[in-house]
């Protein structure tokens, strides 16, 4: 399948979860990453940034980091690990779904004998309140059949 671009959409093909690992990323503070795919660019988003990330068996974090503007949604597609935010620790695994604001100090990790795949969403706090289910607008048209 072929990325695409039309007027009103961005689409591109990264296949199975398993294979986010073989992705690098030059991040403009930490430098090049490797197993990350930032959409941001790839998708041209404006409200939004979503990372997809993959963590080696025992990888974590280097350093803690907070947020100016964005709260982050982390969503765990696989495997296991520990999150830690302002001092406090729990365990995430496949389902996991973890949201922290602007000032939690955050940090994680995969579990020493399993990889940790995951999705970062960043959007702006309280975004949501102008931009939730209810900006959706039904159009009268009928979709083109398949
Ligand atoms: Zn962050």
């Amino acid at each position: 399948m072929n990325d695409r671009k039309g007027p009103h959409y961005s689409v591109i093909h990264l296949g199975p979860w398993e294979g986010w690992a073989r992705h690098t990323e030059h991040h403009h503070k930490l430098g090049e990453l490797d197993a990350r795919v930032f959409l941001k660019h790839r998708l041209d988003l404006t409200s939004a940034e979503v990372s997809l990330n993959w963590f080696r068996p025992g990888e974590e974090t280097p350093v803690y980091h907070t947020h100016r503007r964005n709260e982050e949604i982390y969503l765990f597609i696989k495997g296991r690990g520990q999150f830690q935010v302002d001092g406090e620790t729990f365990d995430v695994e496949e389902g996991s779904c973890v949201r922290v604001s602007t000032p939690g100090l955050r940090s994680w990790r995969a579990s020493p004998d399993e990889g940790l795949y995951f999705i970062v969403i960043q959007a702006p706090t309280g975004g949501l309140d102008t931009s939730g289910f209810d900006d959706g607008v039904v159009d009268p048209a009928t979709p083109i059949r398949w």
